[in-house]
């Protein structure tokens, strides 16, 4: 059984003001969600969202880690420095880190197996952009990206990484894959992990991410292959993020 995990990617948004209003207005309205739920929140919010989570249902994650221990990469964040904030999951390979800030399947990697050295859980996000679908590049996308994402990393470790398929043109732009398009394209991010792994990619929790909200987030979350969602935009406001959530 993949209990089903519900994260919240807030980008650049909400100051710590912001972040105050938004938790408590979403604590109360999620206490009894089904699902395990995350909230993965800009660094200059982890620790006041850290303090008003911990005796909730909501867990802490962060957007992004470094694969150095520390050094002289300025304005990037360490995996000791998330930790000691009581961060557990934290996004890796987000598309906007990709296309955005150049980020490779090499990058992703490095971040990944610190974050799990250092008992960090990644969420690591895959996705085919628009013209990579139309150009029915799709499987071969995101095969490379999840192969290439968990090169040298363990079997053993399985159970603490979350995969996030988010197709690219599904990002914040209102257009959602069609459920079975989603489920289709996670099915075949599994038979990767199967073939990279064997029977343990059974265990493993494959998100759905693109414009997911409360209209769309039952159906999405019914198919087989999804064990959950990462949400953007929606998990913007309190109300939104809840009926996602409680789907
Ligand atoms: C995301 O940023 O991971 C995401 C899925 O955003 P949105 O829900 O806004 O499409």
């Amino acid at each position: 059984m993949r209990i089903p995990i519900i994260a919240g990617n807030w980008k650049m948004n909400n100051t710590i003001r912001e972040t105050k209003e938004l938790l408590d207005a979403l604590i109360p309205l999620i206490r009894d969600a089904k699902c395990e739920v995350v909230v993965c929140v800009p660094y200059t919010s982890i620790a006041v969202a850290g303090d008003m989570i911990k005796d909730t249902n909501i867990k802490l994650g962060a957007q992004n880690v470094h694969w150095a221990g520390k050094g002289a990469f300025t304005a990037e964040i360490s995996a000791d420095m998330l930790v000691e904030l009581g961060v557990e999951y934290v996004i890796i390979g987000h598309s906007e880190r990709r296309q955005y800030f150049g980020e490779t399947d090499a990058m992703v990697n490095g971040r990944a197996k610190t974050a799990l050295l250092k008992g960090l859980k990644p969420i690591i996000c895959v996705g085919e952009t628009l013209a990579e679908r139309e150009g029915g590049l799709t499987e071969k996308v995101v095969t490379t990206q999840t192969a290439g994402a968990f090169n040298g990393i363990d079997a053993e470790s399985l159970a603490n990484i979350v995969i996030a398929y988010e197709p690219v043109w599904a990002i914040g732009t209102g257009k959602t894959a069609t459920s079975q398009d989603a489920n289709d394209t996670i099915k075949v991010i599994r038979d990767e992990m199967a073939r990279l792994y064997g029977a343990a990619a059974d265990a493993m929790r494959i998100q759905y991410g693109g414009s997911m909200n409360p209209k769309n987030a039952a159906e999405l979350m019914a198919m087989p292959e999804i064990d959950g969602g990462l949400i953007g935009g929606a998990s913007l406001k309190a109300e939104d993020f809840s009926k996602v959530v409680l789907y």
